[in-house]
């Protein structure tokens, strides 16, 4: 997922997957600083744009936060309201640009617009992700869209050879391609029964799990042993892995069009099962980006 050297620009396996990679191009789209490993990008280019605005004449104002947006007569925005601790004060302004972040930190919001998350998952963000932004764009005239479209994940890799294994709903079927990116994998576990979902491996695909979230839970000789372990209907995960071994040994997925480098096979033989069990122990985080706002007619304030 992330490459250990200096490089910026990365293929992030995403361009191997189904249905994009027949309506794109593959190109490296994965963006990283370039920084050895995994971490510090981040902060090497908060440190060089620190650097760069101290050359500036711009005022910052730490500590400060925005309450409400000034608008005049017509509606239009004319300037904004601030509050540093006991201190409040009013900036006019041409134009404010509003880049408060998401909601997924304020409970009302997500029980509202992404009851899901609220009710099974552990929510990620920032401490001001309570949403003020949002709702300072609104109280303008703006409307909300996407509000609903939030960033769920369990991620069952690495290692990249789990990939090659079959993710199961709990009638024992199969709903996405296994090589889809986590979160991709996750949105789809969340609608299936009780969200739960299992990873099966077979024996030269199996190997210690690396990520905390789905954690290995047991392993049978057989599928049907598994199948009664995992408290599957009867008879209802003998066929998936048949039927996907049959098509994997020819490089197929007519279900789901998993890459032909990424299909392996899954049992029968099957020893391992995962369960990225959304209900318990995903990690979520919500993308504010995808909360765009849009423009409405103005209202008078
Ligand atoms: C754990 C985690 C991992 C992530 N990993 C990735 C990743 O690998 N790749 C990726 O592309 N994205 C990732 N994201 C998402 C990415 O961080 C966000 O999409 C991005 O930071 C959003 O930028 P933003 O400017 O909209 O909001 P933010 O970065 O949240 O910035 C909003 C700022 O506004 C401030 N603010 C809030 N309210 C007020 C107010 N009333 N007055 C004044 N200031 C205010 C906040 O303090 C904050 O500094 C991750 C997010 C999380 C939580």
């Amino acid at each position: 997922m992330i490459q250990p050297g200096t490089e910026g620009l990365m293929f992030t396996g995403n361009e191997k997957v189904w249905p994009f990679r027949e309506q794109a191009t593959p190109a490296p789209r994965g963006h990283k600083v370039p920084r050895p490993g995994d971490t510090g990008g981040g902060g090497l280019v908060l440190d060089l744009l620190a650097a760069r605005l101290a050359e500036t004449d711009a005022e910052v104002r730490f500590e400060t936060g925005a309450t409400n947006l000034v608008q005049d007569a017509s509606g239009a925005v004319v300037g904004i309201a601030w509050r540093r601790f006991e201190e409040t004060g009013v900036v006019r302004a041409a134009s404010v640009v509003i880049a408060a972040g998401g909601f997924v930190m304020n409970p009302d919001m997500v029980a509202a617009h992404t009851p899901s998350l609220g009710a099974k998952l552990f929510t990620l963000g920032s401490t001001y992700d309570d949403g003020l932004g949002l709702r300072l764009g609104r109280s303008a005239g703006a409307a909300w869209e996407h509000m609903d479209e939030a960033f769920i994940t369990a991620p069952f890799y690495p290692p990249g050879d789990f990939v090659k294994g079959i993710v199961v709903n709990k009638e024992g079927r199969r709903f996405v391609a296994e090589d889809s990116y986590h979160s991709r994998t996750s949105y789809n576990v969340m609608k299936q029964t009780d969200s739960a979902a299992y990873l099966i491996l077979d024996s030269a695909h199996m190997a210690e799990p690396a990520m905390p979230l789905c954690p290995l839970v047991d392993g049978w000789e057989t599928v049907p042993e598994m199948e009664a372990g995992l408290g599957l209907p009867p008879g209802s995960l003998v066929e998936t892995p048949a039927s996907y071994n049959e098509h994997a040994a020819r490089g197929e997925d007519p279900d789901f069009h998993k890459h032909p480098r990424l299909a392996g096979t899954a049992g029968p033989g099957a020893v391992g099962r995962l369960r990225p069990d959304t209900r318990h122990r995903a990690l979520c985080r919500l993308h504010p980006r995808r909360h765009g706002l849009r423009r409405r007619r103005p209202r008078a304030h």
